[in-house]
């Protein structure tokens, strides 16, 4: 079994080694991202493993679909880069719908410490022997009100961590369920009552721009709003209007609309050209990480796990669970049905 392996980077090797010599997978490692212009590099394989920033569209469908390739495995859970409905009936879409829901919702709780306790300030404070407090006076998140939006794997681990820190909880979800501690309210209300407020939802046609200027008029002056979802979910200059204006009181970023470009290289001695990304950066009340959320050890090693898993399953012909269809939405324990 050959894939072509896209947008590699040095920490994924070790893991998607062991699994697939173990399994019998052979990676041809590209560290390029897949692309219409990169598309040929797949010729020859089975199937290709793409990330998040890999683009998945109709023109590169197309040219797997000629090249005979059915195969696409995805080695993340969202899957807003794919034209679900392009590949419908052409090639076979695999994910990893779960990995370490812990891993997000932690990252998410330390991008919230550091920003309402200025620790990313201190931090380069004290590299330079600055030992005032000047400006560094934050918040207890005890007693604070918390709204998350999306209250799926990552957003309950989320509401867990938040609960032990004593917050009170609102949610909102397309589809609410039974959570102890947890009161479910309609998205405006949850605007107006938090005091952060973290996203958790999937990238949709619905969810495009959720927060948006008209959103963040209905928030409380100086809340705190954190994005470890996908970029799209905020309007990025409206968030900006809103830290300029003083009504958003800060931003915890780990995921960025146009980040596709930027995130997981090294931009430094270059002129940033995205103007929006850079006003946000030098805003002291922004902390910007670069799609970074689940990369622990136990989500890099359950990621290749899973990913091996599936391809493994698929090309022998035993189905996979975690294939998606545009038809059910991506629901889990959709099998086969995406080849009609
Ligand atoms: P999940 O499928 O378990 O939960 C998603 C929840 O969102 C579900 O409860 C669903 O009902 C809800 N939802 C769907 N449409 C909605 C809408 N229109 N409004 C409100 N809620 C809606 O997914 P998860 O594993 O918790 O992951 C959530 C998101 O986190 C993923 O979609 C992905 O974009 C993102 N993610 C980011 C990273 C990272 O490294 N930053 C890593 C993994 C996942």
């Amino acid at each position: 079994m050959k894939i072509a392996f896209f947008d590699t980077k040095p920490y994924d090797k070790p893991y998607f080694d062991k699994y697939g010599e173990e399994r019998g997978v052979e990676f041809k490692y590209y560290e390029t991202k897949l692309n219409e212009d990169t598309v040929e590099l797949a010729s020859g394989a089975d199937g290709v493993c793409v990330f998040v920033n890999d683009t998945v569209n109709a023109a590169v469908i197309d040219r797997l679909s000629e090249m005979g390739i059915k195969l696409v495995a995805l080695r993340c859970a969202g899957f807003n880069n794919v034209d679900m409905k392009s590949a419908y009936g052409r090639v076979h879409v695999l994910r990893v719908p779960a990995y370490s829901p812990y891993a997000v919702a932690e990252h998410a709780m330390a991008m919230l410490l550091t920003s309402v306790r200025r620790i990313h300030k201190a931090y380069i404070r004290t590299r330079d022997f600055n030992f005032s407090l000047s400006g560094l006076c934050g918040f207890d998140l005890h007693g604070k009100t918390v709204g998350v939006v999306g209250t799926g794997k990552i957003g309950r681990a989320f509401i867990n961590i938040c609960q032990g820190f004593g917050m009170k909880v609102l949610a909102y979800d397309k589809y609410p369920a039974e959570l102890a501690g947890c009161e479910y309210v309609s998205m405006e209300e949850l605007l107006a009552r938090s005091d952060v407020i973290s996203l958790h939802c999937p990238l949709t046609e619905e969810t495009y721009h959720l927060i948006d200027g008209e959103a963040i008029e209905m928030c409380k002056k100086g809340v705190v709003i954190l994005n470890t979802s996908r970029g799209a979910l905020i309007d990025a200059e409206a968030l900006l209007s809103g830290i300029k204006s003083r009504k958003v009181g800060a931003a915890c970023l780990d995921v960025y609309e146009e980040e596709s470009e930027l995130f997981f290289e090294d931009f430094s001695g270059h002129i940033l050209e995205d103007d929006t990304l850079a006003r946000l950066i030098s805003m002291p009340n922004v902390i910007v990480t670069s799609h970074q959320a689940f990369l622990t050890e136990e989500a890099l090693s359950n990621i290749a796990e899973i990913t091996v898993d599936n391809i493994v399953n698929f090309l022998s012909n035993k189905g996979c669970k975690n294939e998606l269809c545009h038809r059910c939405t991506g629901s889990d324990g959709c099998s086969g049905t995406s080849l009609g």
